[in-house]
């Protein structure tokens, strides 16, 4: 790693307004852009250390530094600039998402890049899948976004349905039930079944085959991913799922949920593919509950022999 010289640094003549959850390259090699300077040298001027990895250079930055070439506060910076705001949190590249063009049509000095909010995988002004591989994941996106999903309204209803989620139960219970979906989900070798090929030939018609990290993989399964997880959110069906003798219902919930008003696939194994998560779920939701209030636990489970 390398330590930046601390050169004196003034405001630049043009300035544009950072975007909300904008990475902080992104800001100034759009700030660099306008300004007819080279993105480096802008980057190094307000860098605090610097060192060459496999994905190109990696700076830190100072927050001071920035504010005096843009004008701007650190504050309002900090309020934009997540990397300004949090220094010691790591956000990872793999999830840094291209936002939406048409958000972002009137912020000069090309593409905006976003550390995206964990939840957040579609425009709903703009009916944009933003390109994301879906809830959580680890890989690295094939093809950057974004998806126009405007012909399948199911995926921004899911985006909606995400979001309430969210509201109803929580952050940390909507992101565990998101989650556990994600690893149900995940479980069958090819979860592209009937119904998202079809999303699929809506969205880029004539696709015989798709990478797992191709965006429109994760945006036809993310409606699914939602129906699971609002049954795993649900106080109701977790506790129907933690009674040994209704465990099973909640599966079948989920599978009529997914299955609503449509033919039965005879080829369709989501259920079998799906049950050893579920199973799992509820027997670790009933280990806490014993651990958490014994006494009550053990009540309830009498209440229910009896
Ligand atoms: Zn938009």
């Amino acid at each position: 790693m390398t330590a930046i010289l601390r050169t004196p640094v003034r405001q630049l003549p043009i300035t544009v307004p950072p975007v909300r959850r904008e990475t902080t390259d992104s800001f100034l090699r759009r700030l660099a852009i306008v300004n007819h300077l080279e993105p480096d040298d802008v980057a190094d001027a307000v860098a605090v250390t610097r060192r060459k990895s496999v994905a190109g250079v990696k700076r830190t930055y100072s927050a001071a530094k920035i504010a005096r070439v843009t004008g701007h506060s650190v504050e309002s910076l900090a309020k934009a600039l997540p990397e300004l705001a949090r220094p010691n949190q790591r956000f990872p590249l793999n999830h840094v998402l291209r936002a939406c063009p048409r958000c972002c049509r009137r912020h000069r000095g090309g593409t905006v890049r976003i550390h995206p909010e964990p939840h957040q995988h579609v425009c709903l002004r703009h009916n944009l899948w933003l390109g994301s591989l879906g809830p959580e994941s680890s890989g690295w996106i094939q093809e950057e976004g974004p998806v126009d999903i405007s012909a399948l309204p199911v995926i921004r209803a899911a985006q909606r349905r995400h979001h309430r989620l969210i509201r109803h139960h929580g952050q940390a219970a909507a992101t565990t039930a998101v989650l556990t979906a994600v690893h149900a989900w995940q479980r069958g070798e090819d979860r592209l079944g009937r119904r998202q090929w079809e999303r699929i030939d809506i969205l880029r018609p004539g696709t015989e085959r798709v990478s797992s990290n191709d965006p429109i993989t994760h945006a036809v399964c993310y409606p699914d991913i939602i129906t699971i997880a609002s049954v795993l959110a649900s106080p109701f069906w977790q506790n129907t799922a933690t009674d040994p003798r209704t465990e099973t219902t909640a599966v079948a919930e989920i599978l009529r949920r997914i299955h609503e008003r449509e033919m039965p696939d005879p080829y369709d194994n989501t259920g079998a593919t799906i049950w050893p998560v579920i199973r799992d779920w509820a027997r670790g939701l009933q280990r806490d509950r014993r651990h958490r209030d014994p006494d009550r636990y053990w009540d309830e489970v009498l209440a229910k022999l009896l």
